[in-house]
């Protein structure tokens, strides 16, 4: 099954609870149901966070992007 980050747009191979191997986003599947600036418990931080992150660079994390193949 394929999933696309609701973060990077990056699609990967796994399903809800999976992490995004691009960005790190724990992908969930119902994101758009969210408060994009509130952190919820299965990631760091909040999903407007996590886009200003990859927008400049970075994963959830902080670290830099692993470069897209
Ligand atoms: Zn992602």
């Amino acid at each position: 099954m394929k999933s696309k980050c609701y973060i990077c747009g990056t699609e990967f191979e796994g399903g809800s609870f999976d992490c995004c191997p691009y960005c790190g986003w724990m992908y969930y599947g119902f994101e758009s149901e969210l408060d994009p600036n509130e952190k919820d418990d299965g990631n760091l931080i909040s999903i407007n966070d996590a886009k200003r992150m990859v927008a400049a660079g970075k994963d959830i994390y902080g670290d830099p992007l692993p470069k897209k193949q």
